[in-house]
């Protein structure tokens, strides 16, 4: 079962967040049949995006978009309030050697930027970009962090992918300074942090996200939540229309002169909707005959 946690350290003013997602990571490499680079970057990606939501308020959700020069070009994760997630990578089958003995993710997405828009209800968004530092997420989380939210954080994302291709371990923390952190434990937790066994490693020995915040910050923890965290697709075939819809009068009436019917997948799911002829011309026929209304 997947878990994330969000807790306080007791005597300090620190936010902490702690994640398992090993199933959700490996749902989604066996959706989008994934090579290792490519599992171990979507999975940090899905990993941060939870560790984004976990800070969002009820019916909110936030997309996490990393866009690189690398070989995997864009990964996309989408998470809700709810700690459901889904997402994707542009270029599943990418493996690249190893670096240090790890996936070497930040040659993977390359130089690009990382965006987060935050769906905040109401139509109202937030979208915040930010120059990849490394390419490996955490840090680029965190800088994104200090620079577009101005809160000091710390981030740690590990996928650890198995000999057979699948994901065996995956999950990761961040904690948040909050004001009042004195100087001390700020040093105190840098240096503590570097001494961390990596998170992937935590995760597969069996610690649970409390476990892991524990070691992470050598602190004892007041748990506030603790959440299920779930691969989930929203998508229906009316959806489907509707992106359709979106393209705009002039494309779907060239999808009409073609005559042919429509397969369209889902990019975060895989699942593919067969939309007819029938369908397309009755989707022409609506917006028409909207667009005929008179105006109010
Ligand atoms: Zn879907």
């Amino acid at each position: 079962m997947d878990l994330l946690l969000k807790g306080m350290a007791k005597e300090e003013p620190l936010l902490v967040v702690g994640l398992v997602d090993t199933e959700t990571v490996e749902k989604a490499r066996s959706i989008h049949d994934t090579y290792p680079t490519a599992s171990a970057a979507l999975g940090r990606v899905i990993s941060g995006s939870i560790l984004l939501s976990s800070i969002l308020k009820e019916g909110q959700r936030v997309i996490l978009q990393v866009v690189g020069d690398g070989p995997l070009r864009e990964i996309v994760a989408e998470a809700d309030w709810l700690c459901r997630v889904r997402g994707y990578v542009k270029r599943p089958h990418i493996h690249l050697g190893l670096k240090d003995g790890r996936l070497d993710v930040g040659r993977g997405i390359g130089k690009g930027f990382l965006n987060v828009i935050k769906d905040l209800g109401l139509r109202e968004y937030y979208h915040g970009t930010v120059p990849l530092q490394t390419g490996e997420i955490a840090t680029d989380l965190a800088y994104y962090f200090r620079v577009s939210e101005q809160i000091p954080a710390a981030v740690s994302l590990g996928v650890y992918v198995g000999t057979d291709n699948s994901v065996k371990a995956s999950g990761g923390f961040m904690i948040h300074a909050l004001p009042g952190l004195r100087d001390e434990t700020v040093e105190y937790l840098e240096e503590r942090l570097k001494g961390l066994l990596p998170v992937s490693t935590m995760i597969l020995n069996g610690l649970s996200p409390k476990e892991i915040m524990e070691e992470a910050i050598g602190l004892p923890i007041e748990v506030f939540e603790w959440r299920d965290v779930l691969y989930y697709c929203p998508c229906t075939k009316d959806r489907v229309l509707d992106a359709i819809v979106a393209l705009g009068k002039k494309d779907i009436e060239d999808l009409a002169k073609k005559g042919e019917a429509l397969n369209v997948q889902c990019e975060f799911c895989r699942t593919e909707y067969a939309v007819s002829k029938k369908e397309i011309l009755s989707l022409l026929n609506s917006i028409e005959s909207s667009n005929k209304q008179p105006e109010g």
